[in-house]
């Protein structure tokens, strides 16, 4: 597509106004104004929007996205949406997530991603835990596959996790895939949790004697860590919850600095929406979630290759949609 110089002009200001907070140049602006331009026209020609989790880079969150947030929170958004395609920036579970709840929309996910919570635990997993406990009930993660969502009594969200196992009739509860965030959850429930060994290779990282250090460091500084690091993080933080908690926390703290203990996409996001905000400390990448660049978001607009497309089998979507659909019967539709 050809664009005229004012067009370009207008479209990189309007990139560095948002992107200048990070470490985006006005030059990186001026680069991408005409893959962004492109985005926007294709997408609309097409009647699709572009969803974006807040792992994902300050070009895709700011430059494209129509909505910025969390897997599940961006899924509702998908299904309630009038638009017929769904140009999901994600992981491949975050897409299918989208599917189970959107079956007659096209969902695409630009880039093959997994995510090492996703990929620790099969269906063939959940089905030998049940024999090995048969009189415990199983609820799952968001961070799982279709598949492993169908084989749940019940799936969560890192937001209302404590609220749904509270709510499981049984005594026991197998919580997948993720043991640290299950090691968090254990203190705060008096369900027996059975975990798997699954975690998140981002969160895993961080240990308690980087929070120390920084708090030496800023004696003031505000900590807010996600539940998917381990529990001696958790436990030295000022709190610990979902991305959405967290920033729920900044726009209601009057602390001027603050430390991140998560994914960078964070970190960009507070830069640029909390501009009074001093970030300090280090975060860290996502390598699955920062695969997707500009121009495959043009690809799956443009010819969508099959690795991109998201399909679920029906009799699988629809046991996993009655797992989400069960967590929505135990917690508030807004958490
Ligand atoms: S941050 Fe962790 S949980 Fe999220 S996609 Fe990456 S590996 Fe998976």
């Amino acid at each position: 597509m050809i664009f005229t110089d004012g067009q370009l002009t207008q479209e990189t200001n309007r990139l560095y106004d948002k992107l200048k907070h990070t470490h985006w140049s006005r030059e990186d602006a001026a680069l991408i104004a005409p893959m962004t331009l492109e985005i926007a026209t294709l997408k609309k020609e097409q009647n699709a929007i572009i969803l974006a989790h807040s792992y994902q880079t300050p070009d895709i969150m700011y430059g494209v996205a129509d909505f910025l947030g969390d897997s599940y929170m961006l899924s509702k958004i998908a299904s309630e949406h009038p638009a017929e395609k769904i140009i999901f920036c994600s992981v491949h579970f975050m897409g299918e997530t989208a599917k189970i709840l959107s079956p007659e929309k096209v969902v695409l996910v630009p880039a093959v991603a997994g995510c090492s919570l996703a990929e620790s635990i099969t269906v063939e997993d959940v089905r030998k835990l049940r024999k090995q406990h048969p009189d415990a009930g199983v609820v799952c993660y968001v961070n799982t596959s279709a598949a492993v969502k169908a084989e749940s009594d019940v799936c969560c969200t890192s937001a209302n996790v404590v609220n749904v196992i509270d709510a499981m009739p049984q005594d026991e509860v197998i919580f997948i895939p993720d043991k640290l965030m299950g090691q968090n959850v254990q203190k705060l429930t008096k369900k027996k949790l059975i975990l798997w060994h699954g975690t998140c290779i981002v969160h895993e990282m961080f240990t308690v004697d980087t929070i120390k250090e920084i708090r030496m460091q800023h004696p003031g500084v505000k900590i807010l860590a996600h539940t998917e690091c381990n529990s001696s993080v958790v436990d030295a933080v000022d709190m610990a919850g979902s991305t959405s908690d967290m920033l729920r926390y900044i726009a209601s703290s009057d602390a001027d600095e603050i430390m991140l203990v998560t994914e960078c996409g964070i970190t960009d996001r507070v830069k640029t929406e909390f501009e009074n905000k001093h970030i300090v400390g280090a975060c860290s990448l996502c390598p699955y979630m920062k695969k997707i660049m500009l121009r495959d978001i043009l690809v799956a607009l443009k010819n969508p290759r099959p690795d991109q497309i998201i399909e679920i089998p029906e009799d699988i979507r629809l046991k996993a949609k009655q797992s989400l659909d069960r967590m929505l019967d135990i917690v508030p539709k807004n958490k």
